[in-house]
């Protein structure tokens, strides 16, 4: 069931949107050459309690942190660990969010550790973009196709691949709720989208092949070709104006 926000709901998802932004900049700060991912993390989770917001993915499931770090190859839900140094030339990619007065963030950024390579670069400014695309589709009469296809289309003319076993969500009172978003669809198709959905729409994109594993973690999503993999997610509003991105930084 696709639960419908009030614009008093949407303005609390506006401020956890706001924590989870905020924490999301700080973690991407502090990556640099010589920083452990659990550094990162630790500064994710004291920004997010000092807000008196709770660090969402921190125990869901079982996970044990307060952000997915996924490095190069990794794709997704990589844990956070004392000896992952990053080093020069890496892509990391950092997935969190905040829960504050019920209600939840999440999004994520791929950054650059120091100088990377130009094809790397090129798969960041890829995937942002697949990103804004597919929110710009987020509007009230379209269909949830619409959303999915934009990413789907952007990133494929680039030689670049989607991921399909992963997807968006609409994101609420609950971390994850319905509708699934996926990276890939038929324009016009799907749900119809209506003012007061909010969804957690998040390309995950390989420079390689589309086929990913889960790690023997039970956590680490990795590309199989060990290609490169990005990953952008806004909190996204439909209102009747159109798309508002709930996960804005101050
Ligand atoms: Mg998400």
């Amino acid at each position: 069931m696709i639960v419908l926000k009030t614009s008093r709901e949407l303005a609390l998802m506006r401020e956890a949107g706001r924590i989870s932004a905020n924490a999301l900049k700080l973690a991407g700060k502090a990556v640099e050459p010589g920083v452990t991912t659990e550094e990162i993390d630790r500064i994710a989770r004291k920004y997010i309690e000092s807000c008196g917001a709770t660090p969402n993915f921190l125990h869901y499931n079982g996970f044990p942190a307060t952000a997915c770090i996924s490095v190069n190859d990794e794709v997704i839900h990589g844990i956070p660990k004392k000896n992952r140094v990053l080093k020069a030339g890496d892509i990391v990619s950092i997935d969190l969010g905040a829960q504050i007065h019920g209600y939840h963030g999440d999004n994520a950024y791929t950054f650059p550790c120091g100088d990377i390579s130009k094809e790397a670069q090129a798969l960041l400014d890829a995937t942002q973009e697949s990103l804004y695309c597919a929110i710009k589709a987020a509007v009230p009469g379209g269909r949830l196709g619409d959303i999915s296809s934009a990413v789907q289309k952007y990133v494929e003319a680039r030689g670049y691949s989607v991921v399909r076993e992963f997807v968006g969500h609409g994101v609420g009172a609950s971390l994850h709720e319905d509708p699934s978003v996926p990276n890939y669809g038929t324009p016009g198709r799907g749900v119809r989208l209506l003012p007061g959905m909010t969804l957690a729409i998040e390309p995950m994109i390989n420079a390689g092949k589309k086929e990913v594993h889960v790690l023997a973690d039970g956590w680490t999503v990795k590309t199989n070709d060990g290609s490169l993999s990005a990953h952008f997610e806004h909190s996204v509003a439909i209102t009747p104006d159109g798309p508002v991105i709930l996960t804005q930084p101050d």
